[in-house]
């Protein structure tokens, strides 16, 4: 694993924040490289070079899809996850218009979920929002209960990003062809992808959304995987790329470098779950034992996010003050820039945990030192910080 300890050895920063994105890996960048400068042909140009770029786009696509375990036709690339959701969700009650308005998802989607259930409620859409126990856990019962005729997508993450609790998508699966339901079954498998084991086949999904930079890829690629058979509109017309369904020249070196760094990952899966899970595991432990009123928070089983509280700290200014010091975590979704999580918020902790809730996510990249400086970091923030009066 010593060529994963790149961030480590670079100076004194500690950067724990890998479910808001992670650091391009070194094989990824050098296949972005060699996208840009080497065979940097149009795909859709007939000539060689645009021959040998479509070649290179065909195989980086099986990589995606053998991930996934998808065919490479039911593999679509976008620009990001949040794309990937937007079209799913949008182009799943298009396609089931004639079915009903009723979608069943949960209180803590990411708002590239929310969001379109948001603006699809606004156009008469009546929307489920299911919520989680106190550790952050959604049953397929809950589903079951929700669940009516006119139910037209059930969208559910695999991982949730802020607690990294893993949802039953599978169990939905079976459920929804047990009561022979006509909803289409998305889901947001963007902090699950390659860190929990899954096949779309297994999970019994119709669609399913990823994205490059969680996984040590650049940001700006993601991919939706569309079951064969599922005719989901197009997300952007024009070019014909991507068999119709998302027009615009395909983004080569960000493809290239997303399915470097899932071979990469591929390649070393063993070690890199091992890693993940020790660190997590290092870091809980003495996360409790070292720093008093520091408790973990909700029951999250993914091996690379362990959500904690200060209890009775502002998780911004304890941020802050880490960040000062070089050691990078998060007050919860990077994309909340601030504003309280409605993911813990669906928890209904107490005002004092809720207010001191901070996400440490780990990569491969990390080691143990990482850990022992934000052990450091927040025993320094307790005795120079003051408790806020919530
Ligand atoms: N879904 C989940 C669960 C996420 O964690 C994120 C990013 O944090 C997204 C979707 C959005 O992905 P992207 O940043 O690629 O748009």
């Amino acid at each position: 694993m010593t060529d994963m300890q790149m961030l480590g050895d670079e100076g004194m920063e500690h950067y724990l924040d890998n479910a808001a994105t992670t650091r391009v890996s070194d094989a990824a960048a050098q296949a972005a490289l060699a996208a840009m400068t080497g065979e940097f042909g149009n795909p859709s140009s007939r000539h060689q070079a645009g021959g040998r770029a479509a070649q290179a786009l065909k195989e980086h696509r099986g990589v995606i899809a053998k991930a996934l375990g998808a065919r490479p036709e039911e593999v679509v690339f976008t620009s990001c996850g949040t794309e990937s959701d937007n079209w799913a969700i949008r182009g799943a009650v298009r396609l089931n218009r004639r079915k009903g308005k009723h979608i069943i998802t949960t209180a803590i989607e990411h708002d590239a979920v929310l969001e379109p259930c948001r603006e699809l409620e606004r156009e008469g859409y009546e929307v489920t929002y299911l919520k989680p126990d106190r550790t952050g856990n959604i049953t397929a019962q809950q589903v079951a209960d929700a669940l009516r005729e006119d139910t037209v997508l059930v969208s559910m993450m695999l991982v949730n990003n802020e607690l990294g609790t893993i949802l039953p998508v599978g169990e939905v699966a079976k459920l929804l062809k047990t009561r022979k339901s006509a909803a289409l079954l998305h889901c947001d498998a963007v902090q699950g992808f390659l860190h929990v084991p899954f096949t779309v086949g297994a999970l019994g999904v119709d669609l399913l959304s990823i994205s490059g930079h969680k996984v040590h890829a650049p940001k700006g690629i993601g991919a939706l995987y569309i079951k064969s058979g599922i005719k989901l509109p197009a997300m952007i017309v024009g070019g014909h790329q991507e068999e119709n369904l998302r027009s615009g020249t395909e983004a080569t070196a960000q493809i290239a470098a997303f399915a470097a760094a899932v071979e990469e990952w591929q390649s070393k899966r063993v070690q890199i779950g091992s890693r993940l899970s020790q660190l997590k595991e290092y870091a809980a432990q003495k996360l409790l034992d070292e720093v008093p009123g520091l408790e973990t928070v909700g029951g999250g089983e993914a091996p690379h996010i362990l959500p904690v509280t200060l209890v009775g700290y502002k998780s911004e200014v304890v941020v802050r003050f880490l960040s000062d010091r070089g050691i990078f975590v998060s007050s919860g979704s990077a994309c909340h820039k601030g504003k309280p999580s409605h993911v813990f918020a669906a928890l209904n902790l107490p005002k004092k945990q809720m207010d001191g809730v901070l996400r440490i996510s780990f990569s491969a990249y990390n080691t143990m030192e990482d850990v022992d400086a934000l052990v450091d970091g927040l025993k320094q923030a307790k005795e120079q910080l003051f408790a806020s009066l919530s």
